[in-house]
């Protein structure tokens, strides 16, 4: 009997050793696309490491890294906004990540240009279009979108959501604070309506003849397009996607990735850097590019097949940190014009 009670008690300190130390790796997330529960699934068959996911908003993650300090249990930080991994550079939050791995898997000119953080994705702020109130040759830049001929005919969500922050402040980087605050006026007179509603939003109030033109990210109509809704599907079929700023002295259209930032005391520092050099692998973006149809940051893997249809398209070469250095401005320029 007394064998058995031994035996029971050392299989209790077993397991809480196992709990103290496993194997695991924990990640605070502000992506909120079906993909990455089966990219970590897929990562933890692999590996045998699990992964943990902490999801919230962008701000209050960062707060919480920077309350928690040391004694953080997080190991990576992944959002989809270049601007707000610099905000966390720059809380000194996080520790540069050497890999060469990671290194040779991603594209250069999508990388932090300081080590901190490395793209997984990216993705374009583009246009959408009504197939039947708008010809593609009426479309072509940004600026443009404050033409009165768009008078009653643009729709794009609230200047509170972070894809419009980065696109105002390359904006801002690119054109400068008097240009973009012209802009932003003449794009706020010609709103079909108050911005409310996410991207996806911003399509359907296209079919549903609300508007003509819609600034979103180019995946959504990914996603529309394979909803199980068939209004959604609808929705997706009644636009046409088109790249702004493609001229040959254009400078592009306005992307942002999607990245992982390491934090500083990570405590799971190995899992960590295994993590990202599998989210960065072949295997891995093929998965993005054909369930979130994000771009892919490693340039071995192409598009999905939709999003290839799309046609290839010149990307703005601006320093993606500058996303986040010209944010407070663009968020001002913002509120002085009434973008919602
Ligand atoms: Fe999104």
């Amino acid at each position: 009997m007394k064998k058995y009670i031994i035996f029971f008690f050392s299989l209790i300190i077993f397991f809480s050793c196992e709990e103290n130390n496993p194997n695991e790796v924990n990640v605070y997330s502000k992506r909120h696309y079906q993909v990455d529960i089966k990219q970590y699934e897929n990562f933890e068959k692999l590996t045998g490491i699990k992964v943990n996911v902490i999801k919230a908003g962008d701000d209050e993650l960062l707060e919480r890294l920077k309350n928690e300090g040391k004694n953080s249990p997080a190991d990576l930080y992944v959002t989809v906004d270049a601007g707000k991994l610099q905000k966390g550079v720059e809380m000194g939050l996080f520790q540069k990540i050497n890999s060469d791995v990671i290194e040779s898997n991603v594209s250069d000119d999508l990388k932090d240009i300081n080590g901190f953080w490395i793209p997984i994705t990216y993705r374009a702020r583009l246009l959408v279009y009504s197939n039947e109130r708008v010809k593609k040759s009426e479309l072509s830049t940004y600026e443009d979108l404050a033409n009165d001929k768009w008078k009653g005919r643009l729709l794009v969500r609230s200047s509170s959501n972070a894809y419009n922050q980065a696109l105002m402040s390359s904006l801002y980087a690119n054109l400068g604070e008097e240009a973009i605050t012209d802009w932003s006026s003449g794009v706020v007179r010609n709103f079909a309506r108050d911005p409310k509603g996410n991207d996806r939003d911003q399509v359907k109030a296209i079919a549903a003849g609300q508007g003509d033109v819609a600034i979103v990210n180019s995946y959504y109509i990914g996603l529309l397009l394979s909803s199980e809704k068939q209004s959604e599907v609808d929705a997706g079929n009644s636009v046409s996607v088109f790249f702004p700023n493609q001229g040959e002295s254009e400078r592009g259209t306005h992307i942002n990735i999607s990245g992982f930032a390491m934090t500083k005391n990570a405590p799971n520092k190995e899992n960590a850097m295994k993590l990202l050099e599998y989210l960065t692998g072949i295997e891995a973006q093929n998965t993005y590019v054909n369930n979130s149809y994000e771009y892919p940051a490693n340039p071995m893997v192409k598009p999905s097949n939709l999003v290839q249809s799309w046609g290839s398209f010149k990307r703005d070469n601006l320093d993606l940190n500058a996303l986040g250095i010209y944010r407070e401005d663009a968020i001002k320029i913002f509120d002085k014009t009434g973008w919602k």
